[in-house]
């Protein structure tokens, strides 16, 4: 029997323990975050199992059936900085659960239970250890990668006895798991299922995301003195940038194409009142379901900024941060989860991801869905970050129910 109180006691320990007055501090590599993962393994170890890790800092619970053929519940620990209780960690304890339902007799399947490492992309990586493990992670980028302290990768990891090279060979250890289905468990982290009145939703697929950083140089010059047609405003570039690509979106939308697009860092240079921005680089971040649509956003994107960089007589430069094709889930996957959340909820809501998640990266490696507890505030990687625990409690019946559906779905296959 599914004890979601027994889920929630976890969530609330495990908060309490990895959190201060800004929220959630379990940050992929650092101190808190391996508290997380030793009381972590200190519940697993409750119940007989021991995590071990792979080569990415993955962390592996292995519940032996009766066939080696396995059922992969993951999720992640790590939080962003002032990041809320529910992201990574309901899908991780809602996993345990799983496991404590379906693993406490012999299963006819192998149940593992998997704990992705830096999975925020503490180091502009996203999707760090479920990359590593698809085989895509980027060794160049990641060999060079500094988080926004200045503390480099390969020293994060050193710390926590890993080395950057070996990254790739976590794909090799997740090869011989011998794994037919991922199933993730996840809040929405938007607004979506609550406005459908929906404790939980069928996650169709991922967005696809293409994240480039643009560097816009002008010419830093006097705030009193220059004159506005002889300015060569970067800052000003970098803006009208912005509000055209937000403006493409909204056409897409309009077309009935779900897309976002998103200007989340700005840095001025010299940045003070009295002086015209020399430099200005910005992210746009833009994401789609439809690859037609993305690959059309970021042509209209450089258009864009070119346009704008001409006319505020400026240069722009594009450097691409990061990027996923859009990718849909296992369709026999979800239409299991499909009938559990509606044999759960008495409705089965399907909606695309737009956040990227582990579960797209596993993808690669075997056949994966994932399902959505609402998150009714829509606010996610903050402290606000909630969900009414009658709603967890659904989604997390919900997902145990898949757990079931899916494991007698693999020994029948
Ligand atoms: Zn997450």
């Amino acid at each position: 029997m599914t004890d979601t109180r027994r889920v929630l006691d976890d969530l609330r320990e495990l908060a309490a323990m990895t959190s201060d007055d800004d929220g959630a501090q379990r940050v992929a590599w650092g101190p808190m975050w391996r508290r997380a993962r030793a009381w972590f393994a200190e519940k697993a170890g409750a119940l007989g199992w021991r995590p071990e890790l792979d080569e990415a800092g993955n962390a592996w619970l292995t519940v032996p059936g009766q066939s080696t053929r396995s059922v992969v519940l993951g999720s992640h620990l790590d939080s962003v900085p002032n990041g809320g209780w529910l992201d990574g960690a309901l899908g991780v304890l809602a996993a345990l659960e799983a496991l404590r339902v379906h693993g406490s007799t012999p299963s006819p399947v192998t149940l593992r239970l998997v704990d992705w490492a830096d999975e925020e992309g503490r180091f502009g990586l996203s999707l760090l250890g479920s990359s590593a493990a698809a085989g895509r992670i980027d060794l160049a980028a990641a060999r060079a990668a500094s988080d926004r302290s200045g503390i480099r990768l390969v020293d994060a990891l050193a710390e926590n006895d890993l080395v950057v090279d070996d990254l790739p060979s976590a794909r090799r250890h997740v090869q011989l798991l011998d794994g037919r289905a991922y199933l993730e468990l996840h809040i929405e982290q938007g607004p979506v299922l609550a406005s459908l009145n929906a404790p939980a939703g069928v996650v169709v697929g991922t967005f696809g995301v293409e994240r480039h950083l643009l560097r816009f140089t002008g010419q830093a010059a006097h705030a009193g003195s220059t004159p506005l047609h002889l300015r060569r405003d970067a800052f000003l570039a970098a803006a009208e940038t912005a509000l055209a690509c937000r403006a493409a979106a909204q056409r897409l939308v309009a077309e009935g194409t779900p897309t976002v697009c998103t200007t989340g860092f700005v840095s001025a240079h010299p940045n003070i009142a009295t002086a015209i921005p020399g430099v200005c680089e910005i992210s746009i971040d833009q994401r789609s379901m439809n690859p037609q649509a993305l690959a059309a956003m970021v042509a209209d994107a450089r258009a864009a900024a070119d346009r704008c960089a001409a006319t505020n007589r400026v240069g722009v430069e594009w450097r691409r941060l990061w990027g996923i094709e859009p990718r849909a889930f296992d369709p026999g996957l979800v239409s299991l989860c499909e009938e559990a959340v509606r044999e759960e909820t008495g409705q089965a809501p399907r909606l695309p991801s737009g956040p990227v998640h582990d579960a797209t990266e596993v993808m690669a490696l075997m056949p994966a869905a994932m399902m959505f507890a609402a998150s009714p505030n829509g606010l996610s990687h903050c402290k606000e970050e909630d969900t009414p625990e009658p709603i967890l409690e659904e989604a997390i019946r919900a997902y145990v129910r898949l757990v079931g559906k899916t494991i007698a779905y693999v020994a029948d296959s």
